[in-house]
C-alpha cells in the first residue's frame, strides 16, 4: 500500500535507538525526508550513514525536556526542508523499574514526567505551527500499554504514559488543523525493554509475546500518513490481544 509519504517531511524523536530508529527506516522507505532527533550523539553517525545511502536525513542533537532545544529542532527542520508534515515522538525513558510507588524518589518521578510528559508537550507546542501549514499534519506519540494497565514497580512510567494518552486527545481537540494519535505497544524488543527486563540477549525462546521495533514502526508510519486520515484523537493498542482477554479462566472446549 502506498502511504503517500513521498517527499513529505517527518521528524522522529528517540531516533538513535529502538522504535524511533525503526521509524526512521520505515519513513525513509516510504520516500519521506526525515529529521532525526536524539540526546544520544550516535544520531550523527546514523544520519551520515543514511545520507551515504542516498536518503534525505538531518540530525538534531536535542534534549526534549529543554524548550530551547525543542525550538531549535523545529527551526532546523524548517531551515533544512522548508516544511513539516509528521512528528513521530518516540523519545522516552522507563525510570525506576521494580520499585514500589512508596519507595520512588521524587527526583526519579520528576525525571520520568519531564521526558515522557513535558517533553511530548513541548514537541507538540513548538511543532504545531509548522505542522498546521501542511495539508496532512500529524503527530504520533508512542505511549504504551502501561497507559491502560499497571505493572507493579513502574508507577512513574504508567502514570506518564496515561498522561500521553490524554495529551493525544487534548491536542486533537484543541488543534483540528492536524491529527494526533498514539500507539500503546506491549513489550517491544529494544535496548529499553532488554534493560528493564534483564534480558540483555533479547527475548527469543521466551513465552512472552514481543513485538519487533519495525512492526511498531509500521503502525506509527501508517498513523503518520495521509492514508489514516479518518483516524484522530485515539490510541492503537499493539499488545497481541492481551487487553481483550477476560479475567475468567479459559474454558475447556470439547468438540462434537
Ligand atoms: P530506547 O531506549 O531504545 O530508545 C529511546 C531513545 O530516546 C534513546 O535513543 C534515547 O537516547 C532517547 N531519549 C531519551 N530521553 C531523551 C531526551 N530527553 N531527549 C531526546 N532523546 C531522548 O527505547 P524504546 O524501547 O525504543 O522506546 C521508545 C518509546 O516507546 C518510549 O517512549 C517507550 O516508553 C515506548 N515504549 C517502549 C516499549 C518497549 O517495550 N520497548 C513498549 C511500549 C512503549
Amino acid at each position: 500500500m502506498d502511504l503517500h509519504l513521498k517527499g513529505r517531511v517527518a521528524l522522529v524523536t528517540g531516533a538513535a535507538s529502538g522504535i524511533g530508529r525503526a521509524c526512521v527506516d520505515t519513513l525513509l522507505a516510504e520516500g519521506a525526508h526525515v529529521v532525526l532527533v536524539d540526546l544520544d550523539s550516535a544520531g550523527f553517525r546514523i544520519t551520515e550513514d543514511l545520507r551515504k545511502q542516498g536518503h534525505q536525513a538531518h540530525f538534531v542533537r536535542a534534549d526534549i525536556t529543554d524548550e530551547s532545544d525543542v525550538e531549535r529542532m523545529i527551526s532546523e527542520t524548517r531551515d533544512t526542508f522548508g516544511q513539516l508534515d509528521s512528528v513521530v515522538s518516540c523519545a522516552g525513558i522507563s525510570g525506576p523499574v521494580g520499585t514500589l510507588a512508596a519507595h520512588v524518589s521524587v527526583a526519579d518521578w520528576d525525571r520520568v514526567m519531564a521526558v515522557n510528559v513535558k517533553g511530548n508537550f513541548l514537541i507538540a507546542k513548538h511543532s504545531i505551527p509548522l505542522l498546521a501549514r501542511s495539508d496532512v499534519g500529524t503527530i504520533v506519540f508512542i505511549a504504551s500499554d502501561s497507559a491502560l494497565v499497571a505493572f507493579e514497580g513502574m508507577s512513574a512510567y504508567s502514570t506518564s504514559k496515561g498522561a500521553v494518552l490524554m495529551l493525544t486527545k487534548a491536542l486533537a481537540v484543541d488543534h483540528s488543523e492536524i491529527r494526533v494519535n498514539c500507539l500503546c505497544p506491549g513489550v517491544v524488543d529494544t535496548p529499553m525493554s532488554r534493560g528493564d527486563m534483564s534480558c540483555p540477549e533479547g527475548f527469543a525462546g521466551g513465552n512472552l509475546p514481543v513485538a519487533t521495533p519495525h512492526q511498531i514502526a509500521g503502525h506509527a508510519t501508517f498513523l503518520a500518513s495521509p492514508v489514516s486520515a479518518p483516524i484522530n484523537a485515539t490510541s492503537l493498542v499493539a499488545d497481541f490481544g492481551y487487553m481483550g482477554r477476560s479475567a475468567l479462566p479459559p474454558l475447556e472446549f470439547t468438540t462434537h
